[in-house]
């Protein structure tokens, strides 16, 4: 009946937006923006046939409209395991009572304090507005000491197996319960000893006051302030009770808080962005970016800087090994496309190369480049954009360093050892999963083989899977190493066999731990779907296709028994996971013939040799630097300026004809209102890339020149006339670079004709 038709309907929940339709795939935590036609006909995949379609969406939809989204469908079915129609039969709770009990006695890390119900503000769209149903609204219920007291007793009590606790403020707005908070922290940080405690706050961070902001900076307070962006988007929603807006406080008390720690500012505060209408994605693509992106760039937060992986060790090492100094590079890796554009944007902005190691980033970054010019950049200069891979060294590994290796980790001579590396957080921690579910399979029928799965465990998220592990005949033939350091994490490379990256992507950790193990000659398999060109499929290693893990709670169940919230967690993220069927067939394979290993562990040493050298990829570097000297006069002129420091008299001309390539010596330069309001404030302080730079007074006597002298040779004069002759030498160099500096940042503008104006 109604329940079976139920059950053959594919596992999703559709919404729609003004522009878009979008439907929630349960089985794979995917959410795809699809067609109107897909929306409309796809309750109906698996439950009637494509005739019974045309009839039914006739009125509304062509046939071939209807076919094609039948076969968009139907192809996304089969490629990627989308809109399937698993339905969860039962679902179990995976602990016993007596782990719970144990689980709950002595491993709760953390505490959430809803300190109070009331806030000092109204935002519109406040969940606690009284508009909701199902939500309190906004009341008068203050939390007293005594009751806080309790709960962190609880918590003191209840984690004798954490090696830190963290203690959260949530309102309400929190600080309006001010004294209470101090006083917990007070309590807490007397109870705990030695224990760290992690304090967190989500605020408004329209109530601060200069004790309060001590506190946070003395007890290192993480805080989330709720900032919607300039104030134009900030106050048409974050009002108070007269439905004034907040900007102009918060931004006053950020200030505060900046100028007593601008350290702490820069460290411990992130901000909650509420993007309302009129914007959203669409729009937010172009131009509130770029105002989002201006606006948190005044307020001195990098609103890009975690996104994605940072790791650039290689980059710094290589560019410390060619002996030169490369001015910027700046690698980015982005992973989703909202997040990409910010930071694409924030990007571009700033530097004068770009350097990606992915081709796809690269084409993305292209893209959303060309974009942001065609809308509003025009008059910026594009950055040099470079896809260089990264440089990996080869290193032999022979059988003596093979046993030494084991001798040191303790590990038997006679087995064949795979080596899994997985960064474990929310995201990628489910890697493991179709991983661990294959090597069971093969376990079962080969004793003489160990999985060594290694990797960083920020979440402790480990522990639960150790224990199943343990716990399960599978325990002896896995080792789990997480969190080790640089060196062992060679050693462990050193005595492996075969390297397995279970990641959705051969790009995990930037792709260089798959090149690593290549570059040791250690056979490999990953999935690569992005065009890296690291493995060539049978050759130089096994390329796993993406797959669906169906997901299935008793499944779940049996092979992940981690503690509740965390198998909550892992549904949340599991996804399109690598095919458990490839991973076993080439594991198979090559645990079992030795000589292939050696053939395909050759062959991808011979490409990191060829492909990822070092000192070529250090070539590549030297160009890019190389072109952005001849494309940017202003370098050019300050590495000529050194070279020629040691005569005399020949740095005034110079200098002139450096400038001059940019700006004419005659040209008019004027002064702009920002150049005006600087030179008011008499505060130059800027921050560049993360480091605070303080311009010395030499760009305000420039700015207070520009406003009486024309022209960049009276400019010059001037300065040098000012100054007297033995600091007239070291100012020299840097009078044109203060000069440009002026200009780029529109404080002051040369005359229409000149060249920086028509770039
Ligand atoms: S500051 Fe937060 S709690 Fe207060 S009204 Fe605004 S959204 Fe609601």
């Amino acid at each position: 009946g109604e329940r079976e038709r139920d059950l053959r309907r594919p596992f999703i929940h559709k919404f729609q937006t003004e522009n878009h339709s979008y439907v929630y795939d349960v089985n794979t935590d995917r959410i795809i923006q699809v067609t109107p036609v897909v929306y409309d006909i796809i309750d109906d995949f698996g439950v009637i046939s494509i005739q019974e379609m045309f009839e039914k969406h006739g009125s509304q939809y062509t046939v071939e409209e209807i076919s094609e989204g039948f076969q968009t469908i139907q192809a996304a079915n089969s490629d990627e395991g989308l809109f399937s129609n698993n339905h969860p039969s039962e679902i179990l709770y995976p602990l016993d009572e007596q782990s719970l009990r144990n689980l709950y006695d002595e491993d709760v890390r953390s505490l959430c304090l809803g300190v109070t119900e009331q806030c000092n503000l109204r935002c519109t769209y406040c969940s606690f507005s009284g508009t909701y149903e199902f939500q309190r609204a906004h009341n008068s219920t203050f939390m007293e000491f005594d009751v806080a007291q309790r709960a962190i007793d609880f918590l003191k009590q209840h984690s004798i197996l954490c090696d830190y606790v963290s203690i959260s403020f949530y309102g309400g707005e929190p600080l309006l319960n001010a004294t209470l908070i101090k006083e917990c922290v007070e309590y807490a940080n007397g109870i705990f000893g030695r224990k760290p405690i992690k304090y967190n706050m989500t605020t408004n961070a329209t109530l601060i006051n200069d004790e309060i902001c001590r506190m946070w900076i003395d007890n290192d307070f993480h805080l989330l302030v709720s900032l919607d962006g300039p104030k134009e988007m900030h106050d048409r929603y974050r009002v108070n009770g007269a439905d004034r807006g907040s900007f102009d406080k918060i931004a006053l008390n950020l200030k505060r808080l900046h100028d007593m720690s601008p350290d702490y500012y820069r460290t411990n505060i992130r901000f909650s962005v509420v993007l309302s209408p009129p914007y959203d994605f669409e729009n937010l693509s172009v131009k509130n970016v770029m105002e989002l992106s201006y606006f948190f760039q005044e307020f001195q937060v990098d609103i890009w800087h975690d996104f994605g992986y940072t790791n650039a060790s290689d980059l710094v090492s290589l560019r410390h090994l060619s002996g030169q100094n490369y001015p910027i590079t700046v690698k980015v890796e982005l992973p989703f496309l909202s997040n990409a554009q910010l930071t694409t944007y924030s990007v571009l902005s700033e530097n004068d190369a770009l350097i990606c190691s992915r081709p796809s980033t690269h084409k993305l970054i292209e893209t959303v480049h060309n974009q942001l010019r065609k809308s509003a950049m025009q008059g910026r200069t594009s950055p040099q954009i470079r896809t260089i891979p990264h440089g990996v060294k080869p290193e032999q590994i022979d059988s003596d360093k093979k046993q030494d290796a084991r001798y040191l980790l303790s590990l038997p001579e006679e087995i064949t050892i795979i080596l899994c590396s997985v960064d474990f957080n929310l995201n990628s921690g489910t890697d493991i999963f179709p991983l661990i579910r294959a090597f069971q399979t093969i376990a079962k029928n080969k004793e003489d083989i160990l999985l060594i799965v290694s990797g960083s465990d920020e979440y402790g998220f480990l522990d639960g899977a150790r224990k199943f592990l343990e716990s399960s005949v599978l325990g002896r033939q896995v080792l789990f190493l997480p969190n080790v350091g640089e060196s062992a994490r060679l050693l462990l490379l050193a005595a492996s066999d075969i390297f397995i990256s279970p990641s959705d992507t051969v790009y995990t950790d930037n792709g260089l731990q798959v090149l690593e193990a290549m570059a040791r000659g250690i056979p490999v398999i990953a999935t690569d779907d992005d065009e890296s060109g690291y493995i060539d499929h049978g050759r130089t290693g096994f390329k796993v296709k993406k797959g669906c893990l169906p997901l299935s709670y008793q499944a779940l169940r049996n092979c992940f028994a981690f503690t509740p919230h965390r198998v909550q967690a892992l549904i949340v993220s599991q996804g399109i996971v690598i095919n458990v069927q490839q991973i076993i067939e080439f594991l198979v394979l090559l645990i079992e013939d030795v000589s292939l290993r050696q053939t395909i562990g050759a062959a991808a040493m011979q490409y990191v040799c060829e492909h990822h050298n070092p000192t070529k990829i250090v070539e590549k570097y030297k160009h890019l630097w190389s072109n952005l000297r001849q494309e940017s006069s202003l370098i050019q002129l300050q590495t000529s300026v050194t070279e020629n420091q040691t005569s005399d008299d020949g740095w005034l001309p110079l200098l002139l004809s450096s400038i001059s390539q940019t700006v004419h010596e005659n040209t008019p330069l004027y002064i702009t209102p920002e150049g005006q309001a600087l030179l008011e404030t008499q505060d130059v302080v800027i921050y560049e890339e993360m480091e605070e730079v303080i311009f010395p007074p030499i760009i305000l006597t420039i700015l207070d020149l520009a406003r009486s002298v024309t022209c960049l040779s009276e400019i010059i004069q001037s300065l040098i006339q000012l100054s007297n002759p033995e600091e007239t030498k070291n100012l020299v160099p840097n009078i044109a670079y203060h000069i440009m500096w002026c200009i780029k940042q529109g404080l002051m503008i040369p005359h229409k004709s000149s060249p920086i104006v028509e770039n």
